[in-house]
C-alpha cells in the first residue's frame, strides 16, 4: 500500500514551510486537504500542482473511506489542514487511526504548531506542560474544564477564537485566581504580539481593543505565582505574620 504522509503547513509565515513537506507534497500522489481552495493556493505560490481532495470534520467517514482506497491501491496521499500540524485541534486523527490499524505506513512530517510556537516564546516553564486545545463553546462546561486545571502542576496550553479571548481570561481569573499567562496573538505574522502577565493585567492590555486574528492563552501552574513580584502581597503576608 501507500505511504499517508501528515504534513505541516505554515500558521501564517509562508517562509514556515519546510523543505521536506514540499518535496512529499510534489511527490504524492493526491493531497487530501481541509479546505482545498486555501490549500491551492499554498501550492500554487510553491509551483505545486497536484490533484486535491477535500478531507474535513463533516465529511470524514465518506472521504476517510475514499483516502483509504486510494492508499490500499498503492497511492501516497498527503494529509494538509489550513494551518499547523495535521490532528492538532484539527481533522486527521480518525484517518490516521484507520490507516495505522490496517498496517499502512504514516509518516509525519512536521513543521510549524501554534501551541509549541507560543509555549516556546512565552517564557513559562517549558518541561511539562497540558495542551488542551480548544475549550467547549458551552459556558458551564468551559468553566468546569478552567476549575480542574486549579491542581495542575504543569502549564496549560490552549486555543482560543479571539472573540472569546476576553470571557476566558476573566473565567481564568475568577476561577483560578490572579495566575500569570501569556498570550500568544498572530503568531509569525506582521502583527505578532505576545502579552504576558497576570491575569488582570494582560486583560488590562486587551481592553478597548479589537481582539483579531489567532490567539494562544497559557496559564502557568499554581506554584508559578510566587514568580510574580506582587508587592502588595507580599507586605500583607508579612503584615499577617508578625501581627498575628
Ligand atoms: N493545527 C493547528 C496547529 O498545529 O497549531 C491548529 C488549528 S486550530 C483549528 C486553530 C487555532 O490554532 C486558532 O484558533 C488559534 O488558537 C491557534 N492558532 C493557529 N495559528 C495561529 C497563529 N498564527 N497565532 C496564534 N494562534 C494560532
Amino acid at each position: 500500500s501507500g505511504m499517508l504522509y501528515i504534513v505541516a503547513t505554515p500558521i501564517g509565515n509562508l517562509e514556515d514551510i519546510t523543505f521536506r513537506a514540499i518535496r512529499i507534497l510534489k511527490e504524492v500522489d493526491l493531497v487530501a486537504a481541509e479546505d482545498t481552495r486555501h490549500t491551492r493556493k499554498l501550492l500554487t505560490h510553491f509551483g505545486i500542482t497536484k490533484p486535491l481532495t477535500s478531507y474535513f470534520d463533516h465529511n470524514k467517514s465518506l472521504k476517510g473511506e475514499y483516502i483509504l482506497d486510494r492508499l490500499r491501491d498503492g497511492l501516497s496521499v498527503a494529509l494538509v489542514t489550513d494551518a499547523g500540524t495535521p490532528c492538532i485541534s484539527d481533522p486527521g486523527y480518525q484517518l490516521v487511526r484507520s490507516a495505522v490499524s490496517e498496517g499502512i505506513a504514516v509518516v509525519p512530517i512536521p513543521g510549524a504548531c501554534a501551541a509549541i510556537a507560543a509555549l516556546s516564546a512565552s517564557g513559562l516553564p517549558t518541561d511539562s506542560f497540558i495542551f488542551h486545545g480548544f475549550l467547549s463553546n458551552r459556558s458551564a462546561r468551559r468553566r468546569d474544564c478552567i476549575s480542574s486545571f486549579k491542581e495542575a502542576k504543569h502549564v496549560i496550553v490552549l486555543y482560543e477564537a479571539p472573540v472569546r479571548l476576553m470571557a476566558t481570561l476573566e473565567d481564568i481569573r475568577e476561577l483560578l485566581g490572579e495566575r500569570v499567562v501569556v498570550v500568544g496573538r498572530e503568531l509569525t505574522k506582521l502583527h505578532e504580539e505576545f502579552v504576558r502577565g497576570p491575569v488582570s493585567e494582560v486583560m488590562d492590555s486587551f481592553v478597548d481593543r479589537q481582539i483579531r486574528g489567532e490567539v494562544v492563552i497559557l496559564i502557568s501552574p499554581r506554584s508559578e505565582e510566587t514568580q510574580i513580584p506582587d508587592f502588595a502581597e507580599v507586605e500583607a503576608r508579612l503584615r499577617k505574620y508578625f501581627f498575628r
